[in-house]
């Protein structure tokens, strides 16, 4: 026998079957009505794009950059990668479309597919999924609060509740470089009991031994001095317009000055929410502002924040009730009834009814018991004396409830139900 051999997906992908993909377009609608009620608006932008850009984006001591990209070359013999996070693809496309040219501030949002070459683990994909916002051209710290506000909102809408709000400023270039040379002075003197990674980090990025998981490196960063102290007049500044808006919000914060986060470019602002619910990888959505990215790939002056959201993560968090599906399963006995019921199913969907018929002959019995295996809402039988009647049964698979009615009927019944 010639067996085939299977294909498997690659690991550190997923499939997202039909009853988990429910669960997704609902978060996606509440998101894109909530990012709308603020306006942000759509932007697409391609899944892989060259590899400079993103070395560009992520500065080339992120970790990211290091050792995650999803890099390949094509057929022509250009490097491409996969996007790793969204930023550095919209303000590619912000600068080659001259969408600054348009009246500022611009407000995006995007819902989509990122990847990185990362060890797949429980709950971590290679192929994973993000909601992302950005705001360019908007210096006031009003809009930092306001979209702290805005990912507090979606939450509350998501039903997402027990979650902590941490902020942070990172400073910017004038004041960093200084409260840089002070921690990697104190990170040196410890370096003996850094682990090698953050040995590492002392020269590349001392910011990012914050960010470390092992325990003695935590210990030693936590008595290292804090940007907090090292801000300059006009971030300090920032920082408290910052804080006093969401004050105005009602929002509670702690200011964590670990909160650095793993990519270069964030200037002033970082934030992120968290869930104890989520262990030790427990920020449901985080971001930050940019004011220099921009610049920094050749486009104009247009400072930035934006904030990204784990969909995985948070579908993890969200509890969806066990619901019947607002469907009609028709079914049907004979061939009269066979093409009466082709004809409703039609004329019900017209009216935006989803409605259900399969093909395969069987008892009524077995029609019913499918019927509510996938389940379906309603189901309405179409027998040979409906037929004649030209009435039908409608049941109610919740109720129990069973009605005999008209097509009219039948319309008017679920529209109200719905
Ligand atoms: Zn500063
Ligand atoms: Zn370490």
């Amino acid at each position: 026998m010639n067996k085939k051999k299977q294909v498997a997906a690659i690991k550190g992908t997923k499939d997202i079957f039909p009853q988990e993909a429910r669960k997704w377009q609902f978060v996606e609608s509440v998101a894109k009505g909530v990012f709308e009620l603020y306006g942000y608006r759509e932007i697409r932008t391609p899944i892989f794009e060259a590899t400079e850009l993103f070395e560009k984006g992520t500065g080339e001591t992120s970790d990211i950059v290091i050792k995650e990209m999803y890099t390949f070359k094509d057929k022509g013999g250009r490097s491409l990668t996969l996007r790793p996070e969204y930023t550095p693809s919209v303000v590619r496309s912000i600068i080659e479309n001259r969408l600054y040219l348009q009246s500022q501030p611009l407000r995006f949002y995007y819902i989509g597919p990122m990847f990185r070459y990362d060890k797949p683990q429980k709950g971590r994909y290679r192929q994973f999924h993000q909601m992302d916002i950005e705001v360019f051209g908007e210096k006031d710290a009003a809009v930092d609060a306001e979209i702290v506000e805005m990912a507090d909102c979606l939450l509350r809408e998501l039903k997402v509740f027990e979650t902590e709000t941490l902020i942070n400023s990172v400073g910017c270039k004038k004041c960093r470089p200084s409260y840089l040379k002070e921690l990697r002075s104190r990170a040196e003197k410890e370096s003996e009991r850094l682990c090698a990674d953050c040995k590492r980090k002392i020269t590349t990025n001392p910011l990012r031994i914050f960010d470390c998981k092992v325990e003695t490196c935590r210990e030693i960063s936590s008595k290292f001095p804090q940007i907090t102290g090292y801000l300059c007049q006009d971030c300090e500044e920032h920082f408290s317009q910052f804080r006093s808006y969401l004050e105005f919000y009602k929002i509670a914060y702690k200011i964590e000055p670990r909160l650095v986060r793993g990519i270069d470019y964030y200037t002033k602002t970082t934030f992120e929410v968290i869930s104890s619910k989520l262990g030790a990888q427990d920020a449901i959505l985080g971001g930050g502002r940019y004011d220099d990215m921009m610049k920094e790939f050749g486009g104009p002056d247009i400072c930035g924040i934006g904030f990204a959201v784990g969909m995985e993560r948070l579908i993890s968090l969200i509890r969806f009730p066990e619901e019947r599906e607002n469907f009609l399963f028709l079914v049907y006995l004979g061939d009269e009834a066979k093409k009466e019921g082709i004809g409703l199913a039609w004329y019900l969907r017209r009216e935006g009814v989803e409605c259900l018929m399969e093909y395969k002959e069987r008892s009524l019995k077995s029609q019913i018991s499918r019927a509510n295996k996938l389940g379906a809402r309603w189901v309405l039988i179409v027998g040979e004396d409906e037929v004649k009647k030209g009435k039908y049964q409608l049941k109610n698979m919740e109720t129990g409830l069973q009605k005999e009615v008209s097509q009219e009927e039948i319309l008017k019944i679920i529209q109200e139900a719905m």
